[in-house]
């Protein structure tokens, strides 16, 4: 069937990615009434180190040095995140936040976040270890993926939408797969680095590595801001915290590095002694290894035109894939409907 037999509402979108981005995609896209099929090589419940969604801490937090319209984005995620962790399935859930700052906070700092986060206060003197300009206190938002991701695929599926295994080699090959749809969603994070058509090298693997520790004491969040990047992410339904964190540029080496875990275990044990002992039992502990997908010059967020096709992009969100998911995903939801206004509208 041509692509113009088919009413626009009723043709499917395709969403090549089931990652917190296709997903989040798929079910903003569902609940305003579109039909959505996602494709992918790995879905809700895999666990593959290049499927980042798996392995997020993940916590929302106020990333600094961001434009305007990308705090929107996070602020947007936030809005949805508090209304969704009233529902304990969706593996969200509200914490208890700590933030020291090495330095006193610049221009474009991290404090945007006090217009969204709850309770947000400046911490007294004696409130935040001496070694410290300044600290904060707020509730924030933690995901976790082991019991969101699933979440994500069911109420996917409930609202009608499709998964599909399947590895592509370029947006060709869906192209031909789905002849009838007119709007394909490119959340491949970073398989955008290898897809024939589109190549973009601006991509980069960016390895993480984390600390599970298993613990009771999990309802609180330490972040540390500055030059040492180190955070406590509580993970209350699954009973620990996360410990972390690395960057390695270029590394994709799926084997855990223990001096990096120890080196994570220290820096965790001075930010928040009260939580993580100096020497945790080994029984209690577990390692996580996961790729973010990166990007030189940032994420991409747009649209273009291909033949008789609308391509959105929407990949290349490195470390911050979750605090962006759901702002990126009604902005995709406001991008497709400018297109059925284009298509409905007709000259
Ligand atoms: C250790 C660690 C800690 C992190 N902590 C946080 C945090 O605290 N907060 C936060 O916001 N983010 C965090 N992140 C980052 C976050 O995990 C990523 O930004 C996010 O998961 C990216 O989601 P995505 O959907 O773009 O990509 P992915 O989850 O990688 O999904 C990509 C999808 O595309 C599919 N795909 C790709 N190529 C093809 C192809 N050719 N054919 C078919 N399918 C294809 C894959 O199979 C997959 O389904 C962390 C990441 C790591 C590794």
């Amino acid at each position: 069937m041509s692509m113009h037999e088919l009413p626009f509402p009723q043709r499917p979108v395709i969403i090549l990615g089931a990652g917190i981005i296709g997903c989040a995609t798929a079910r903003q896209l569902l609940r305003a009434g579109f039909s959505v099929i996602l494709v992918a090589e790995f879905l809700p419940g895999d666990q593959n180190i290049f499927y980042a969604s798996a392995w997020a801490g993940a916590a929302w937090h106020a990333a600094g040095g961001i434009s305007p319209d990308q705090r929107y984005l996070q602020a947007t995620t936030h809005r949805h995140m508090r209304q969704m962790a009233l529902d304990v399935e969706s593996g969200v859930c509200i914490v208890d936040a700590q933030e020291y700052l090495e330095q006193p906070p610049g221009t474009n700092s991290s404090l945007w976040g006090k217009s969204v986060l709850s309770k947000f206060r400046e911490l007294e003197l004696g409130e935040y270890p001496p070694n410290f300009s300044t600290g904060w206190a707020y509730e924030t938002l933690v995901t976790d993926p082991t019991i969101h991701l699933p979440y994500l695929h069911k109420t996917v599926v409930t609202l009608g939408g499709q998964f599909i295994r399947k590895k592509v080699e370029s947006l060709g090959e869906l192209y031909r797969l789905y002849p009838e749809s007119s709007i394909f969603i490119n959340a491949s994070g970073l398989g955008s680095k290898f897809l024939a058509d589109v190549q973009d090298e601006a991509c980069y693997p960016e390895r993480g590595q984390n600390v599970f520790y298993r613990t009771e004491n999990c309802r609180e969040l330490y972040f540390r801001n500055g030059q040492e990047y180190t955070y406590i992410i509580p993970r209350p339904l699954s009973h620990g915290v996360v410990l972390g964190g690395v960057k390695q540029r270029d590394d994709v080496s799926p084997a855990v590095q223990m001096d990096i875990a120890r080196d994570e275990i220290a820096r965790a044990h001075r930010l928040a002694p009260n939580i993580i002992p100096e020497n945790p039992p080994e029984e209690n502990l577990s390692y996580i290894v996961g790729i973010r997908p990166s990007r030189n010059g940032g994420f991409r967020l747009d649209s273009e035109k291909i033949g008789d096709r609308v391509v959105l992009s929407a990949y290349g969100f490195g470390g911050a894939g979750y605090a962006y998911s759901y702002g990126v995903a009604d902005t995709l939801l406001k991008m497709v409907q400018k297109v059925e206004e284009e298509n409905v509208v007709v000259s």
